[in-house]
């Protein structure tokens, strides 16, 4: 396009879209209607493992790709990602992926997600970014949890919504093992605090007495908040 007539195009329509400096980047990737998605592929309601495991094969495949990410968290259908734009990667390795996750489920309509890049300049609000969403995956999970078995024991939806409106956190633990004999804190895991990826450093043997420290990906279903401030968060390249 160069020296031509139309080059206006770009000089005068694409913007400098640099992200500014010294940042922690968050990419948050977030699956485009899976509401539907999950219905059309029959997820398991409220949590389809095989569904939240190959999006962790997805962030995983992603630390793997790009060195720069440092930590990724995971809920439902959304990833977020410290670096730049990677929506792409992930989208074709959920592609790639899908029939492990699923060997019997034909892929009935091409998956895709959004994905926005926000900065947190210190350790303070990105700590307090992973806090929200793990926050946030606790809420809606616990919500979830009591609004299916509510539908599965034959309430209707609507009744089911009713029924948890308003209700505590407390109230709805409560709820659980008074109607269904339930332990919140059984559940997986993965469904209550959804999914960490990140590099463990781990110490091999190589040969008698030469030892190496590798960085082996790690995906982990624990609580964030404490776990940032043990784990080696470390600072990207300063300017
Ligand atoms: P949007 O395009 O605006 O993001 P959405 O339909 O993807 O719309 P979200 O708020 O992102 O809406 O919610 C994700 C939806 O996908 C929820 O309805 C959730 O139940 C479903 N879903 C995603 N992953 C799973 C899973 N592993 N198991 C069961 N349901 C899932
Ligand atoms: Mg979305
Ligand atoms: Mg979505
Ligand atoms: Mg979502």
């Amino acid at each position: 396009m160069a020296n031509s007539e139309y080059e206006y195009v770009k000089r005068e329509f694409e913007f400098d879209r640099r992200l500014p400096p010294s940042n922690w980047i968050v990419v948050r990737i977030d699956g485009c209607h899976f509401h539907s998605f999950s219905k059309i592929h029959a997820f398991e309601k409220p949590n389809d493992e095989n569904a939240l495991r190959l999006m962790d094969t997805c962030a995983t495949a992603m630390l793997k790709k790009f060195p720069d990410i440092v930590f990724a968290y995971g809920v439902s259908d959304e990833y977020s990602k410290i670096l730049s734009l990677c929506v792409s990667y992930f989208t074709s390795v959920y592609v790639m992926k899908w029939k492990e996750s699923f060997p019997d489920k034909m892929l009935k309509e091409p998956p895709y997600f959004d994905a926005r890049a926000v900065c947190y300049p210190n350790l303070k609000t990105i700590r307090d970014y992973l806090a929200w969403r793990q926050v946030d995956c606790h809420i809606n999970n616990q919500y979830n949890t009591c609004f299916w078995m509510l539908v599965k024991s034959g309430k209707s939806k609507q009744e089911a919504q009713l029924s948890l409106k308003g209700t505590s956190s407390k109230d709805k633990n409560e709820l659980l093992a008074q109607q269904f004999q339930m332990n919140y804190d059984d559940e997986l895991a993965m469904f209550r605090k959804g999914s960490s990826v990140y590099r463990e450093k781990v110490e091999t043997v190589v040969k008698a007495n030469i030892k190496r420290t590798q960085p082996i990906l790690t995906v982990a279903h624990v609580d964030i908040i404490g776990f940032t401030t043990i784990h080696s968060f470390d600072k990207p390249n300063d300017a």
